[in-house]
């Protein structure tokens, strides 16, 4: 089991709330976006090509506050930019985790080990350390020779002094399937929680527009690897969601599971677009126009996603909507392996894009679109 039962506990019975007051939007996870500086330049980002002067403001605790009450999600995740780098992120973290909020603070680990003795350990904080697989694949994804082993180091470090520790990983087109399930392995030997995992998104700003995946090479890419599982493997995703991935179920974007707030409010629809901000969450909801969003709206930039900030708060929804989804959550935690003799062979063909192209420059996202139906 890769979630302590409080968390799942606090979850669990948030959604079964949210569905006795039959309310239909309602979010899972805050995504507090406190600065967009980084001390990486990542050629799949679409967050760090700000100015200098945006680069430079961050959100003060107090305004991180207000927005994790005003939206009552009972998970807050902190992406950035590089929150280690936020001046006051130990306030941060100290008062979400006296508001009992489940915590990812999501960190390339370069200033980990600098910085851990800013944080004590408590079930309420969990570093969820960006790793996109084994060593020459994440130096290459986030562009810095020698980022894997700092990051690996910084996770030793803080598995030891008892701090809750996850990997989220970033798979693009090209990835090798086999050297993916192999750095499966190596992260569970680290003594880490569990594995975190999306297809990247085809963000407009991000330098390296060739290497994103479609939907039909993303099912087939996560079929590949989430198939026939090892035993000791731990994901802290929804089981469902996984198996959206590999092509065995088919859900709806729910953007408003997964609201952003950032220095400019809150935006919409979601954490990858940018079609405008609201001032309060109340606003987000009410005014953003959400039938335009998602595969099915006929959104260019929806086309192809099947990322965890739009789909997993729709798996999550219907664990919890349906008998049928319950079961297939408890045995996709369980028991289920996922056997696949076709997958085991995907493991044998060929990757048909090195993962060593040089980097191209933005093209336009009707240019990239593909695959939307397939
Ligand atoms: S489909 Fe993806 S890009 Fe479109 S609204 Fe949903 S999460 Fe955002």
């Amino acid at each position: 089991m890769s979630v302590p039962v409080s968390q799942m506990w606090t979850v669990a019975s948030y959604v079964i709330r949210q569905k006795l007051a039959r309310r239909k939007q309602y979010p899972l996870v805050l995504m507090l976006e406190p600065l967009f500086r980084c001390n990486l330049a990542c050629a799949g980002c679409g967050k760090i090509q700000y100015p200098a002067h945006v680069l430079k403001r961050q959100l003060t605790p107090e305004e991180c506050f207000r927005a994790v009450d005003e939206c009552g999600a009972p998970v807050v995740s902190i992406p950035g930019g590089e929150p280690l780098m936020h001046p006051e992120i130990d306030k941060i973290v100290e008062g979400l985790a006296a508001r009992k909020k489940y915590i990812y603070l999501c960190t390339n680990a370069l200033l980990l080990k600098e910085k851990i003795h800013l944080f004590k350990p408590t079930k309420y904080l969990t570093f969820s350390v960006h790793l996109d697989g084994q060593k020459e694949h994440h130096d290459f994804a986030v562009c810095r020779e020698g980022g894997y082993e700092i990051a690996v180091d910084a996770v030793r470090e803080a598995v030891k002094r008892g701090f809750r520790v996850t990997t989220n990983t970033t798979l693009f087109d090209g990835a090798d399937p086999k050297s993916v399930r192999a750095f499966f392995d190596d992260m569970m030997e680290l003594g880490i929680e569990g594995m975190m995992l999306s297809p990247g998104y085809s963000y407009e700003k991000a330098p390296d527009q060739q290497h994103f995946l479609g939907r039909a090479r993303t099912r087939r890419l996560f079929r590949a690897i989430l198939s026939n599982r090892e035993k000791d493997w731990r994901f802290n995703l929804s089981p469902l969601f996984m198996e959206f991935l590999m092509g065995k179920r088919t859900y709806a974007c729910t953007p408003w599971g997964m609201p952003t707030y950032n220095i400019f409010g809150w935006q919409k629809p979601c954490y990858l677009l940018q079609d405008g901000y609201a001032d309060t969450f109340a606003e987000l909801i009410r005014e953003t126009a959400w039938e335009s969003y998602g595969t099915e709206s006929g959104n260019q930039h929806c086309a192809n996603c099947m990322v965890h900030s739009g789909y997993e708060a729709s798996a999550v929804n219907d664990t919890f909507g349906s008998v049928s989804g319950f079961v297939a959550t408890v045995k996709g935690t369980l028991f289920h392996r996922y056997r696949d003799d076709g997958a085991l062979r995907l493991l044998d063909e060929p990757v048909e894009q090195g993962q060593q192209t040089p980097l191209v420059q933005i093209a336009n996202a009707a240019e990239t679109l593909e695959e939307t139906r397939a």
